[in-house]
């Protein structure tokens, strides 16, 4: 949730102190939003994600028992949390394949043509029927690396990339 918009430096650097002062769902739903826009106010949208932070803790500990929920139509029911994160959580917590698409997985597929369509949600379902579910974590989280390595947004390193042979937008 934080992480939307936002870059991960800035979100691991507020990250420790919001876990230390609110280690649970049960200590986050009683906070002052003024209390968490202070502690993520580096963050991007600090402010509707404060909002979002403490209404999704109450939801959690009013429908789900404290726990996070493990489908993906009761996480994008919780307040902040969208399709993108719905599938982190589900693929990261090794709950059911799914293919969390963000900047780089999107860049980078439709670079690789892997994928050609021009949103996030439709290059998400072509990657699904383009590859196994057994496969779509670990693909995630290569598409990220290399995106973030190699096959940046403004300058991509095509000269320095092991695919740029088979990659059809090597420059
Ligand atoms: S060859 Fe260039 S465009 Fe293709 S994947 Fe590598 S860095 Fe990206």
């Amino acid at each position: 949730m934080l992480s939307a918009q936002s870059t991960d430096k800035k979100v691991n650097e507020v990250t420790p102190e919001l876990y230390r002062r609110f280690p649970h769902f049960r200590d986050l739903q009683h906070a002052k939003v003024k209390e968490i826009e202070s502690l993520i106010r580096e963050v991007n949208y600090h402010k509707t994600k404060a909002k979002h932070l403490i209404a999704t803790s109450v939801r959690v500990c009013d429908v789900y028992s404290g726990k996070v929920p493990r489908t993906h139509e009761d996480l994008t029911s919780l307040p902040g949390v969208g399709n993108k994160t719905a599938n982190v959580v589900l693929s990261e917590l090794k709950i059911t394949p799914a293919f969390p698409v963000d900047t780089h997985v999107y860049r980078v597929s439709r670079r690789l043509g892997l994928a050609s369509a021009n949103t996030r949600d439709k290059v998400e379902l072509e990657l699904r029927e383009e590859f196994e579910p057994q496969i779509w974590r670990n693909l995630h989280h290569w598409l990220i690396f290399h995106g973030r390595r190699v096959c940046k947004a403004q300058r991509p390193l095509c000269s320095e990339c092991d695919l740029r042979k088979i990659c059809p937008s090597a420059e």
